[in-house]
């Protein structure tokens, strides 16, 4: 896989993309991923926000990870982008049909992501890496701790496939920044989760409103925590929950997804730049830090 996307990922079985800018093809790293070849079936656009993909894995489909909540996997946009690969999520997989969906949150750059699922259409292939189990929901050391959940637009997909298989019982509460209320609308209900949209055009709604709520958060020593969204205020999140308050590493599981202003090609690099210099060091990936990569 280009880079690590956390701390699972892992024994090249091809290495077709080794030569794009940002691969990373690193035993440790490729363990498990496979390359796989894909055909669009359907490309629709069920909301102002979001274009949403459906594929057929045309090999590999029988790997029972493809089924598990919240996997990541890297698309490879080909040569008329230079090469270049962006991480997406699973938003679900139907293991008899071989398909899956996900969904391309739309931004206002124009950037290559938009311009490479624009132009998708029914019948058209191609290539990814994956699947990878992306960061998952902590594991709570006493069951009456709550969880909070912060993320964005992006990490919907994820928590969606999230709440499909939500832990039994599992209270809390997560902020969601959507502009789109359609897209908020469709994440699942769980009983005694409790979640609330953020509008970020509403007057008064901070720069980074998910660090405002996680500041805000009543005894968060009571709490697990999972994020997911703009890599800036993620870091800042985490931060704050175990630098600030204290808590266990292990309680905070949170992912940096896209980062303001920068490109993921940028990105990729600067992170392939500091797994090669970890491995160079005798480190391994369980050592990397992917939110502490300075881009
Ligand atoms: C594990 C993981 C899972 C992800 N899952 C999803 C998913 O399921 N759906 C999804 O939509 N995204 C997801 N993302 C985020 C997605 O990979 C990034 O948004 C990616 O940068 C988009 O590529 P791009 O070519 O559009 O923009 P880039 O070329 O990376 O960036 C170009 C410009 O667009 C801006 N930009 C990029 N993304 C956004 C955004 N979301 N909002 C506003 N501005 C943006 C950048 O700041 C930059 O200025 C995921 C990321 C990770 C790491």
């Amino acid at each position: 896989m280009d880079t690590p996307m956390a701390s699972n990922d892992n024994t090249a079985r091809r290495s077709g993309n080794a030569s794009q800018p940002g691969a990373l093809r690193e035993a440790e790293h490729d363990r498990e991923l496979h390359e796989v070849s894909v055909m669009v079936t359907d490309v629709t656009q069920p909301l102002l926000s979001v274009r949403r993909i459906a594929a057929r894995l045309e090999e590999w489909a029988d790997d029972p990870n493809w089924s598990l909540p919240n996997v990541a996997f890297r698309i490879h946009l080909g040569p008329d982008f230079g090469g270049i690969s962006r991480i997406y999520t699973v938003r679900d997989y139907h293991a008899e049909s071989g398909i899956f969906t996900f969904d391309v949150v739309l931004h206002d750059d124009p950037s290559p992501m938009m311009q490479w699922s624009a132009a998708l259409q029914q019948g058209d292939r191609f290539a990814l890496t994956g699947p990878r189990p992306h960061v998952g929901i902590p594991e709570p050391q006493d069951e009456k701790r709550k969880i909070a959940l912060f993320l964005d637009e992006t990490a919907i997909p994820a928590l969606w496939s999230m709440l499909k298989s939500w832990p039994h019982g599992m209270a809390g509460t997560g902020w969601v920044v959507a502009a789109d209320p359609a897209a908020f609308a469709e994440l699942p209900r769980v009983p005694g989760l409790t979640l609330h949209r953020i509008d970020p055009a509403q007057p008064g709604e901070p720069r980074e409103p998910l660090l405002a709520r996680a500041r805000a958060l009543e005894d968060p020593q009571g709490h697990i925590v999972w994020g997911a969204g703009e890599r800036s205020e993620m870091r800042a999140i985490r931060q704050h929950f175990v630098t600030t308050m204290g808590m266990a590493r292990q309680d905070v599981a949170i992912a940096g997804y896209w980062k303001r202003g920068v490109s993921n090609t940028r990105i990729d690099a600067r992170r392939r730049e500091d797994y090669e210099k970890l491995i160079a060091a005798g480190g391994t990936l369980a050592d990397f830090d992917d939110l502490a990569v300075e881009v």
